[in-house]
């Protein structure tokens, strides 16, 4: 059996482990270990780091005193229950694929409670002029400094404004429509993607152009500026595990745990609200999962309530309350199998996240 997997302890059960890295994106691409389980751990790969790491991230459950409350709940197939959600605290919401979960969360606590910020996996944008630096808002930043260092107004750093190749506008692309057909796109060949005019190309910051800085990944930029402010924005997108990603890459082109993630790292930090996230793991490497759970705690810190939809025990386990519906999916789901704190649902023999989280908890 082959399974691409994060998870710790499905990692420590195989049999035999493929490693891929050493990075992400540019930096990934090569097998780092292939071998037995016990060889990876001398390996140095980032999934070795994780595995040998001892020390987690520092936690202890943040106790409530006020909760939300969802009375006789009926959507789809939830079976009258009533559930409480503590107020300023993490709450995962578990339970097999199908059991509730989201019927439970999107369906009626969202619906009671409109106010609360849902961060999805939906796309972000569907226009190709947006990047991962104008979604940060860093690219303004970056404009101005090249725009001090180098003479000529910000806007001719934008490939959206006075910077845009003539022949393509700033597309990169050049777009053919056809009659009853779907239209082709095809790279311009005036700048070759590079979606700027030649004469903004000759100008340099610390010697490289805007369109090589846009073709550097989040880490790259992170190493290169000097600007505090700067480096602040771009520190977010690593906090996320977002690094890899290209300063110049479209938002069109992000996946839906991008798209996520990317939210998370852009979302201002209130106080007293109430955020909900489905299954925000998805797609992370499990080195970057503490990274995550430092983001949902600094949430927490400020009194938000964070209500996680997740399967994932490695965030489970930094639950301050769960609540498990079950025992299965579609018609023999949608009961309240728990509702309580981490420590009491590894006794309850019904639920099978219980039983999971036993050995971790
Ligand atoms: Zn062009």
């Amino acid at each position: 059996m082959f399974v691409v997997e994060h998870d710790a302890d499905v990692i420590r059960s195989a049999e035999w482990i493929v490693d891929i890295g050493p990075g992400a994106g540019k930096y990934g691409g090569n097998i780092v270990y292939n071998g037995e389980p016990e060889g990876i751990t001398s390996s140095g790969s980032i999934t070795a780091e994780f595995l040998n790491k001892k020390t987690k991230p520092a936690f202890s459950r943040k106790p409530f005193e006020s909760f939300y409350v969802i009375e006789n709940a009926t959507a789809k197939n939830l079976r009258n229950i009533s559930v409480k959600i503590p107020k300023g605290v993490l709450t995962c919401v578990t339970g097999v694929a199908g059991s509730g979960k989201s019927s439970l969360i999107h369906g009626c606590f969202a619906r009671q409670h409109p106010e609360a910020i849902v961060i999805d996996q939906s796309p972000i944008g569907k226009s190709s002029r947006a990047n991962t630096a104008t979604f940060i808002g860093v690219f303004d930043l970056i404009r101005k400094e090249f725009a001090s260092a180098t003479g000529p107004d910000p806007s001719l750093f934008s490939f959206n404004s006075k910077g845009a190749c003539p022949k393509c506008n700033g597309q990169g692309v050049l777009t053919f429509e056809l009659h009853f057909l779907d239209s082709v796109k095809t790279v311009c060949d005036e700048c070759e993607r590079k979606r700027y005019h030649a004469e903004v190309l000759d100008l340099k910051l610390f010697g490289r152009n805007i369109a090589e800085i846009l073709d550097m990944t989040v880490n790259q930029s992170y190493e290169f500026f000097k600007s505090s402010r700067i480096k602040k924005h771009l520190h977010l997108l690593q906090e996320v595990g977002l690094g890899y990603l290209k300063l110049g890459q479209s938002l069109s082109t992000m996946s839906g745990g991008e798209s996520q993630r990317l939210k998370i790292a852009t979302e201002p930090t209130n106080e007293s609200n109430i955020y909900i996230m489905d299954e925000p793991t998805t797609g992370l490497h499990l080195s970057d999962i503490d990274n995550f759970y430092r983001i949902v705690k600094s949430l927490v810190a400020n009194e938000n309530a964070v209500v996680i939809i997740e399967h994932n025990l490695d965030i489970i386990k930094y639950a301050d309350w769960i609540i498990d519906l079950g025992p299965e999916g579609g018609k023999k789901g949608g009961e309240l199998i728990f509702q309580g704190l981490p420590e009491d649902i590894v006794n309850n023999p019904r639920s099978l996240t219980g039983k999971y989280l036993k050995n971790m908890i």
